[in-house]
């Protein structure tokens, strides 16, 4: 067989960190002078794992997109493939010597880190380099947390990558390999916007931005526990920083430019207080990724143990008979998108109200959160549930919080149209309604809107009387106590 030549070329791994600027995987490998490939991928399996969805990749197809109107000009393209990562570099080291890959560090759910190992030992197999920048000020590898809120803010205040596009030199595609990933394998709700879900790229994360700094802000603290309002007064960046649109350090220092003049400095603070939490939370996970399916404290292990599957689809699915709660499930089956406060209710409820085991919500949520972290979404989600042992556990009591922070009931009408002809003090519980009433107002319970799964009262009973008896053991005190001794816990958020 005759060895034909192959070019010298180094790639660019795209993972969540589609963007071109402050990125210095993409900054290296221009640096280094040999030409690069630029590549994305739709893992066929990773979108077969429980915490993807179509929504997703929508979001990542659309940032490839953006690039791509960006590299145009040049006459530059990102590879958005739709295949398994090694069978493209497999593919690709036919027709190129493959020298380096540069990528981000993932910090990523138990798929992304088996696929990363296998690459690794591909590559260290056939001599490729594959040289990982860390990701927003986070560690890899580190035991303890002691010094980390320093060396974040030294990441933070530290001036950006430079990337020098102007110099950048890509390699074409070859023709031969036209089929490898082909995106017209996917299914057209990816390959198609909509309109309900924001809209992924750089350029529309800029948007955000601006528009936040412009107007949004001013009622950021006040606005951020309401469903209606947060919507257009929280920065709405999560999922543009989640795909890495924006660096949190370029979002971090608008923030800090723009606190200098402005007159949002309570509203600026608190959000770049977030921006912290953003990473605190993912560093934790990095440290204790077993977190995405163990309890983090093992004594809660046998705290719930039955399952009711029909329970649990009425909550996945929004037909509790809480309005409040279905509301927020039916929104983010169409949107993608609730606050924090309304995800904090909607697992105490799954949790405590219907005492069911967190693990499969937490991978169902992961599937409708447009902006899904790991490394937030389950330490986040874990906390809400209570089997930390060392965070004050939550119970939400529905009702209370649409009253509070839905009290003209917008929220609840705008996802559950059936109960928008309702007087108010009905819309935030229909069940009240006597059989007069319902004939009266046209809406039948169990028919056009169902009867409560759950009697809040009693569960909030059961599962505080259970809790704290569980929170004061001896076994789960003293786990508690390993766990913050061994991540230095100070300055914990909670919220
Ligand atoms: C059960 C549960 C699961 C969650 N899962 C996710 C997730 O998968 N991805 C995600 O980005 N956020 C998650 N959050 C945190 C929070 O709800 C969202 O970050 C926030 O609602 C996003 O809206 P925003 O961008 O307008 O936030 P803003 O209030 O404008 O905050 C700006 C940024 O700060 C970060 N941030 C805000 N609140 C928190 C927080 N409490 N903890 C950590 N970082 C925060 C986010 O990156 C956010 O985009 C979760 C919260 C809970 C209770």
């Amino acid at each position: 067989m005759v060895e034909h030549f192959r070019q010298k070329i180094n790639i660019v791994w795209f993972k969540r960190d589609f963007r071109l600027t402050d990125h210095a995987p993409l900054a290296a490998a221009i640096d280094s002078e040999l030409p690069i490939l630029l590549l994305g991928f739709l893992e066929p399996s990773l979108m077969q794992a429980p915490q993807s969805d179509i929504r997703h990749w929508r979001f990542v197809r659309q940032s490839a997109d953006d690039i791509n109107e960006q590299l145009r000009p040049g006459g530059h393209e990102l590879f958005l493939l739709h295949c398994e990562v090694l069978d493209a570099l497999k593919a690709i080291e036919t027709y190129f010597d493959i020298k380096n890959i540069y990528s981000h560090e993932e910090v990523g759910i138990r798929h992304t880190y088996d696929r990363d190992k296998k690459v690794k030992e591909y590559c260290g197999r056939k001599g490729i380099s594959w040289l990982e920048s860390p990701y927003a000020g986070v560690i890899r590898g580190i035991a303890k947390r002691k010094n980390w809120p320093k060396h974040w803010y030294s990441i933070m205040q530290a001036d950006q990558i430079a990337v020098n596009l102007k110099e950048l030199l890509t390699v074409a595609w070859p023709a031969d390999l036209v089929r490898l990933g082909d995106l017209s394998t996917v299914a057209p709700e990816i390959t198609e916007d909509h309109a309900s879900f924001q809209k992924g790229g750089e350029t529309r994360a800029r948007r955000y931005l601006c528009s936040f700094w412009s107007e949004r802000v001013a009622h950021y603290n006040t606005h951020i526990s309401k469903p209606q309002l947060s919507r257009k007064s929280c920065s709405r960046l999560s999922p543009y920083l989640a795909w890495g649109n924006l660096s949190i350090r370029q979002v971090y220092q608008s923030a800090a430019t723009v606190k200098k003049e402005s007159k949002h400095s309570w509203h600026i603070n608190s959000f770049m207080s977030r921006l912290r939490w953003h990473c605190h939370f993912i560093q934790k996970f990095e440290m204790m990724d077993r977190y995405e399916t163990e309890n983090i404290n093992q004594s809660y292990d046998e705290l719930r143990t039955e399952w009711n599957e029909e329970k649990y689809q009425r909550w996945l699915h929004g037909e509790t008979g809480y309005p409040l709660i279905d509301a927020c499930m039916k929104c983010l089956h169409h949107t993608g998108y609730i606050n924090f406060r309304m995800r904090s209710m909607i697992v105490s409820f799954l949790t405590h109200h219907l005492w069911l085991h967190w693990k499969r919500g937490a991978d169902d949520l992961a599937r409708l959160f447009l902006d899904f972290e790991p490394g937030i979404h389950y330490p986040q989600f874990q906390m809400q549930a209570g089997t930390t042992g060392y965070n004050t556990v939550r119970i939400y009591n529905p009702v209370k919080q649409s009253l509070e922070h839905d009290a003209e009931g917008e929220f609840i009408k705008t996802w559950l149209p059936q109960l928008a002809g309702l007087p108010l003090h009905f819309v935030h519980e229909p069940w009240k309604m006597t059989a007069m009433d319902q004939q009266i107002y046209d809406v039948q319970l169990g028919e056009q809107y169902p009867l409560p799964i759950v009697n809040i009262e009693a569960s909030y009973r059961n599962a505080q009387k259970t809790l704290w008896s569980f929170k004061k053991r001896h076994d789960v005190r003293k786990r508690a106590r390993q766990l913050l001794t061994k991540q230095d816990e100070e300055n914990r958020p909670i919220d």
